[in-house]
């Protein structure tokens, strides 16, 4: 085993009170406290302050502030230079925060690289451009003119106001840059809520967004489990929730979003499925199980879960993807060359392995699933062979390193099982056959569908769930819509 050294400035950072950052600046002292724990080790390595009911109001109040006197009204070219200047910063301080992430969430360290540094910088650049290019229209009018007079009418987009952004542990800088980089470049302020397992990377991007030159007031974090998130949600001055978690949590946050009539973005679990039809290259869909099934432990939104396989061929896809799985190393997220490491915390590492005892009940494991008998959260990755959409693990996300099964015998019988689902967040069809993929993606219940890959997404490309998986999209021009109110202005002359 070769760990990475870790830097003097992570190790700086774990070593300092943690708490909120509000108004511009970080304070502590509620009194609760998060102990953050390493999941590839168990250890403690750092102690957070929980929001108490003032700073709750304090960092919304900051926040509607700096919309109402500031950010709403900033120059739109000077709101892109500060998001690219936070981009630039994160690429700058790009290993401090991958170490941070990854050691608050068991993720590779290539991994938080990638997904914590690069695609976050790539994120705020993409919605920097957006700044200067959100306009309305201008509109013919029909109504008769009455006594010779005349009308235009045009729309503008303005921001909603201060945005509650609250985020899941599994990609923690990744994801929360994808809402408030949207959020800010409307001129929206934001209040960000981190889950209560991966604080610490997401802190330190506040320094990092004062340092670009941010205003104080326009991006403030709350820590805290839930019930700090319902308290953003119910607070009289916030205009909008973007919510990226469970579905569990998802609908408790609609109904309180609904409850006081305001905007509401969800993006949820998936149970997403990977069709290969009968003509899949095979080699090619277990180099992409391998990459998007099982990456950071399958703890990703999109991954594919359930794998419907033409009966043809699906003794080689298993027997292929089971080699390669048991031969890959699985350990400590600071080695670069492992390809398999912890869950990401305690519970979700119990809710697994009941996932997994089920499957050994109602499905079949065909490898993987066993926990190592050492500190922190590891579970092998398995395969299980299903005999019928049904079964538990045909059904429900475990959201961890478990991809299910099963074989079909026809295009009809596919569409079917494909659709039998919750969820529609990503389905992946595996063909070169252009008429059949093309006949499929209309009927698939999905919010993305890729051919030959699987959870691809980028900032131009909206992203999100139907059916349970949520409501709404990120990215695109679909994430400006989210964050702007389209007002129409009559004007008679
Ligand atoms: P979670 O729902 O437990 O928590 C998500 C966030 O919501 C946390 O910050 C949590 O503190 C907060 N929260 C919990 N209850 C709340 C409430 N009643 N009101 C307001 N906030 C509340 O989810 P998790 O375990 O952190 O994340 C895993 C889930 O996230 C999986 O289901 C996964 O599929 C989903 N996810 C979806 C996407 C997507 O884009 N669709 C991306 C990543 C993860």
């Amino acid at each position: 085993m070769s760990e990475i050294s870790l830097l003097p400035a992570t190790l700086e950072f774990l070593q300092r009170p943690h708490g909120q950052f509000i108004d511009g600046n970080p304070c502590t002292g509620s009194g609760n406290t998060i102990a953050v724990i390493n999941p590839a080790t168990e250890a403690v390595i750092a102690s957070v302050s929980t929001a108490s009911t003032d700073q709750i109001n304090a960092a919304v109040n900051a926040a509607h502030q700096c919309f109402t006197s500031v950010w709403a009204d900033f120059n739109p070219y000077a709101r892109g230079l500060i998001l690219n200047r936070l981009a630039d910063l994160i690429e700058a301080h790009g290993e401090e925060l991958a170490q941070l992430e990854t050691l608050e969430s068991g993720k590779n360290i290539v991994l938080s690289r990638i997904f914590a540094v690069q695609q976050s910088a790539l994120c705020l650049r993409y919605f920097a451009g957006w700044t200067t290019k959100i306009s309305g229209e201008t509109l013919p009018c029909n109504f008769p003119s009455m006594q010779g007079e005349q009308y235009s009418a045009y729309t503008r987009r303005e921001p909603v106001g201060v945005v509650a952004a609250i985020v899941p542990w599994n990609f923690s800088v990744m994801i929360a840059c994808w809402k408030l980089a949207a959020a800010l470049a409307c001129g929206c302020t934001v209040v960000l809520k981190p889950s209560e397992f991966t604080p610490l990377a997401l802190l330190r991007l506040m320094e990092l967004a004062r340092e670009a030159g941010l205003p104080a007031g326009a991006l403030n974090l709350v820590n805290g489990a839930g019930e700090v998130g319902k308290a953003l949600i119910e607070h009289p001055l916030v205009n909008k929730v973007s919510f990226t978690g469970s579905v569990a949590s998802g609908e408790k946050v609609n109904v309180a979003a609904a409850s006081r009539m305001i905007r509401c973005t969800l993006e949820l679990g998936g149970k997403n499925t990977a069709a290969l039809l009968k003509d899949a290259d095979i080699n090619r869909a277990v180099g992409g199980l391998l990459q998007t099934g099982y990456i950071h432990q399958g703890q990703v939104c999109a991954a594919p879960e359930r794998v419907l396989v033409h009966r043809s061929r699906i003794d080689e896809l298993t027997d292929k993807l089971g080699a390669a799985l048991t031969a890959a190393p699985m350990g400590s997220p600071l080695d670069e060359r492992m390809p398999f490491g912890p869950l990401s915390n305690r519970p979700h590492f119990d809710k697994v392995r009941h996932y997994l005892d089920i499957a050994s009940r109602e499905s079949r494991i065909l490898c993987g699933g066993q926990s190592l008998d050492r500190p922190g959260y590891y579970i092998t990755p398995a395969m299980v062979q299903a005999r019928h959409i049904e079964e538990t693990l045909m059904q429900e996300e475990t959201f961890g390193p478990v991809i299910s099964f099963m074989a079909y015998d026809d295009e009809e019988e596919l569409l079917g099982l494909i659709n039998h689902s919750p969820y529609g967040l990503g389905t992946s069809l595996w063909t070169n056959n252009l008429a059949a993929a093309m006949r499929m993606i209309p009927k698939v219940e999905s919010g993305t569908v890729w051919v030959n890959m699987h959870t691809m997404v980028d900032p131009s490309v909206p992203f999100g769930g139907v059916k349970k998986s949520g409501l709404g999209r990120e990215f695109g021009s679909a994430a400006i819509e989210e964050y702007t109110e389209l007002k129409s202005v009559f004007l008679c002359y």
